[in-house]
C-alpha cells in the first residue's frame, strides 16, 4: 500500500473527530487552513480521492450536488438537517423492514439502499419553538468550553 501524503493524514485525522458526520472538501480544506497547513484546493482533492481508492473513505450520495465524503464504516443511512445542513447518521436498522414491504408491493428485490431523510434537526426544531428560557443551546464548539 503506498504512503499517505501529510495532507492525507492530516484529513483523514480531521474526518474521524465526532464534531461532523461528513465532509466536503471546502469544508476539509477550511479545517486544514485553521491548523495552518493551508494546501492549496488540489491537493485536498487529490487526498481525498486517494483515500477514496483505497477504500478508506467513501462518498456520500445526498442528493444536493456536491460531494460529501466519510470515514467507511458499516452501512448506515442519513438525516439532513434543511436550515443548519448538520448531517446525521442514521441505523439502517430503523427502515430494516421497507425492503420487505416494497416486495410485497411491486415485487421488488431490494438488495441495497442509500436513504437521505432531509428535515430539521432537534437543535433548529428547538430553535423554531423558542426554548429560550431553557438557555438556547449552543454549538458543540461553543459547549465544549463550558465543560471541565
Ligand atoms: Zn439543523
Ligand atoms: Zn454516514
Amino acid at each position: 500500500m503506498p504512503r499517505r501524503s501529510l495532507i492525507a493524514e492530516e484529513v483523514l485525522e480531521i474526518m474521524r473527530r465526532p464534531a461532523r458526520h461528513c465532509w466536503t472538501l471546502d469544508e476539509l480544506h477550511d479545517d486544514l487552513t485553521r491548523q495552518g497547513l493551508a494546501p492549496d484546493p488540489s491537493s485536498v482533492f487529490r487526498a481525498v480521492c486517494g483515500l477514496e481508492r483505497s477504500g478508506t473513505v467513501v462518498r456520500v450520495p445526498l442528493g444536493d450536488g456536491r460531494a460529501h465524503y466519510e470515514v467507511a464504516s458499516e452501512h448506515h443511512d442519513h438525516l439532513v438537517c434543511t436550515t443548519c445542513g448538520r448531517m446525521e447518521p442514521l441505523a439502517c436498522s430503523i427502515v430494516a423492514d421497507l425492503a420487505s414491504r416494497v416486495r410485497a408491493w411491486s415485487g421488488f428485490l431490494v438488495s441495497g439502499h442509500q436513504l437521505v431523510l432531509s428535515g430539521t434537526c432537534g437543535i433548529c426544531a428547538d430553535d423554531a419553538h423558542g426554548t429560550s428560557q431553557r438557555g438556547r443551546r449552543r454549538s458543540t464548539a461553543q459547549a465544549g468550553k463550558n465543560g471541565r
